[in-house]
């Protein structure tokens, strides 16, 4: 496959017969409208710090840095760092504030910490959203450090102001209004979307929109981002048999929550008992209302979303519905991997080496401890068996000056401070873990679906096993 066709790829973790999906749901906000992430956070970065400023806070020397966080990283709120983890929880890189750690001081503070993510402890960055506030925070623990921040605090102390803040930003209204005023410079269009909605339409999929955002900002973005590249004056109202404006994800998936039907243009709502109907948008609602009102169980319904934890893990864990991630960053992480292609053969060719040279380093030492101790079968004389020895430690030594500064590139593809997204090092990251546990299927963007028609029967692959040998391995 070539990069460009991976980039617009869907991939399979569990298989997923598109035919057999009746209802498909769409969360809004990086799901079906994409934002251009720098701008939108660093207009988050700047509401945020206003927010905070009005507490005495001296900010205004600090700016926005898209990579100092990204999507997967997780929040060690107990001592102010952010860290990468492998997909086991071991902390395989760390920053303490802004800055790097280095590898002493992180292996003596993390050698018997697992990161577990059902302890309040760590925040996991779940979501694009999460970059203002990841970025912020570590600069606060600097200014924290430095004694510039009044009152006595701790880190996560520092933290949890830090999140009361981004939810006011968010929730307050000149935030939304700012992108309102400007939708140019903040939402990234895409035309093709539209016409893979329309594609799962006409199938004859329900289609629905869940969204956490309230109705002016959903109204005006869904309108701004569909309607010019609907046929014939159709708008995105009749795109969605039903829409669900505030959702309160992810308690629409595991609480009762009541519904609300929109009444006009302008907001107003009444309570609604009964099933949702077709054409109408709703505040608040909940799954098993929605699975009740479509007539449909909860594998017969796709989620589509783009946070880890509201859209596809509890979805799935609460409602058993069937999910899809969208994960923007993969098209760069598929570009970044593959141009580092060849120096990523280059690489795994002296990994190899090494580890032969490695095996017959041992074996020697263990002829050497055998000779010397006078036990086991008759072998080589010391002098020899120490010469070898030698010679394999030289040519080691030449191998990792050939090895060193590969891997350092290699570590610092897709981001110069973490790395790629769903790798740590020749391991899967956590939040590679947290989508092949979450997400049926991920994608970097919707329009994907393009390439696939919705009658495809997406399957996942064979995994390999580190027992399989790769001639026996297809
Ligand atoms: P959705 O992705 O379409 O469900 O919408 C996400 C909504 O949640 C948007 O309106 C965001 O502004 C809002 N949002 C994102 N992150 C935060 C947060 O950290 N606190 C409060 N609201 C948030
Ligand atoms: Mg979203």
């Amino acid at each position: 496959m070539k990069s460009t066709d991976a980039q617009r790829g869907i991939f399979c973790n569990r298989t997923l017969n598109l035919n057999a999906v009746r209802a498909i749901g769409y969360d809004m906000d990086y799901t079906l409208i994409h934002y251009h992430m720098e701008e939108w956070e660093k207009s988050a970065y700047n509401h945020l710090k206003s927010l905070l400023s009005l507490m005495g806070w001296p900010l205004k020397d600090l700016a926005f840095d898209p990579n100092l966080a990204m999507r997967g990283l997780i929040i060690d709120t107990e001592k102010g760092n952010v860290v990468k983890a492998n997909r086991f929880g071991y902390i395989k890189r760390a920053f303490h504030g802004s800055q790097p750690m280095d590898f002493e001081t992180q292996r003596r503070l993390y050698q018997r910490t697992l990161v577990d993510l059902n302890d309040k402890r760590w925040a996991f960055l779940n979501t694009l959203f999460s970059i203002s506030e990841a970025c912020l925070y570590m600069q606060l623990v600097d200014l924290l450090e430095a004694g510039v921040l009044p009152g006595r605090m701790g880190y996560s102390d520092l933290y949890h102001k830090v999140r009361q803040a981004l939810d006011a930003a968010h929730m307050e209204g000149k935030l939304k209004a700012e992108i309102i005023r400007r939708p140019e410079r903040f939402v990234d269009l895409n035309e093709e979307t539209a016409l893979a909605l329309l594609d799962q339409k006409k199938a004859g999929k329900k289609l629905l929109l869940i969204t956490n955002s309230e109705w002016r900002y959903a109204a005006f973005m869904m309108s701004y981002a569909f309607d010019p590249f609907l046929p014939d004056r159709m708008t995105w109202r009749d795109l969605f048999d039903i829409a669900v404006i505030r959702a309160h994800k992810p308690s629409f998936f595991t609480r009762p929550m009541p519904a609300f039907r929109l009444v006009n243009e302008e907001g107003f709502l009444e309570e609604h008992l009964g099933p949702l109907r077709t054409g109408e948008v709703y505040f608040g609602g909940n799954a098993q209302l929605v699975e009740k009102s479509l007539g449909l169980c909860g594998e017969e319904i796709l989620y589509v979303g783009d946070h880890i934890f509201m859209d596809v893990n509890i979805s799935k864990s609460m409602s058993r519905w069937r999910t899809a991630l969208v994960i923007r960053e993969l098209e760069e992480e598929i570009s970044a991997v593959h141009m580092f292609r060849q120096d990523q053969q280059r690489l795994s060719r002296l990994m190899k080496k090494k580890e032969e040279l490695e095996q017959k380093s041992a074996f020697c030492r263990l002829q050497l401890q055998r000779s010397q101790q006078e036990y086991g079968p008759p072998g080589h004389e010391a002098r020899e068996i120490e010469r070898t020895m030698g010679e394999t430690q030289r040519k080691l030594f030449k191998l990792d000056a050939q090895i060193g500064p590969l891997a350092q590139a290699s570590g610092r593809l897709h981001n110069p401070h973490w790395g790629l997204l769903l790798r740590t090092g020749i391991d899967k990251s956590h939040l590679a873990r947290q989508v092949e546990r979450h997400a049926d299927i991920y994608m970097s963007r919707v329009s994907n679906f393009l390439q696939y028609t919705p009658f495809a029967f997406l399957r996942s692959q064979r995994n390999s096993l580190p027992h399989d040998s790769p001639g026996e391995y297809a």
